[in-house]
């Protein structure tokens, strides 16, 4: 299957365009560098359009959604592998296990949640992979400011801290997946 990015990403049909222009990038330099995706695995959103250029790339793609969520957020039967699970638990376990890292774009909570479980599961030595978020517009600068601030009130260690990686483009997004 080679190298696999697991990405979050948002969902509703009501983001921006310039970001759903920013998931297509992504998928596009997914496939440019010959790695595969594994994501959500519906066609909704920021989601549908990282899979879709991805796809179109040439890149294997592989999407885990809950049978719950398959109508909403409308699930991909193109993908290479659909894997249809019974729970959000299940979906966050499968995306995990089949990446060999994670890369956050712009998102909701959903997002967020996933995010923060690869993130506090990197920072206590559970896994090993990058934990990687792509901001842009500043979209996250309120999140990392706040992190920070908990950083220096002691909540936050520094190597935990340092355990996310944020970029602000697309390529040192990626190159910081490779690490
Ligand atoms: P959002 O960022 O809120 O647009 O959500 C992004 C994606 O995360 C959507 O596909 C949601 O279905 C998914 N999501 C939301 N909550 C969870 C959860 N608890 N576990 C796994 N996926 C979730």
């Amino acid at each position: 299957m080679g190298f696999t990015v697991t990405v979050y990403c948002g969902s509703l049909r009501t983001v921006p365009q310039s970001y759903l222009d920013l998931a297509a990038e992504v998928g596009k330099e997914i496939a440019a560098r010959g790695w595969s995706l594994a994501w959500g695995g519906g066609r909704t959103s920021m989601m549908g359009e990282v899979a879709r250029a991805a796809r179109e790339g040439g890149a294997r793609t592989t999407g885990v959604i809950p049978r719950a969520l398959a109508d909403r957020e409308i699930a991909d039967f193109d993908a290479d592998e659909l894997l249809v699970v019974d729970t959000m638990r299940e979906r966050k376990a499968v995306m995990e296990a089949h990446a060999d890292a994670f890369l956050t774009l712009p998102g909701g909570i959903g997002t967020c949640e996933e995010l923060f479980e690869v993130w506090t599961s990197r920072s206590l030595a559970m896994h090993g992979k990058p934990v990687v978020l792509l901001d842009v517009d500043g979209h996250y600068a309120g999140l990392i400011r706040w992190l920070d601030e908990l950083g220096e009130r002691g909540f936050v260690a520094p190597a935990a801290r340092a355990a996310l990686v944020v970029a602000s483009d697309v390529s040192s997004a990626l190159d910081a997946c490779a690490v």
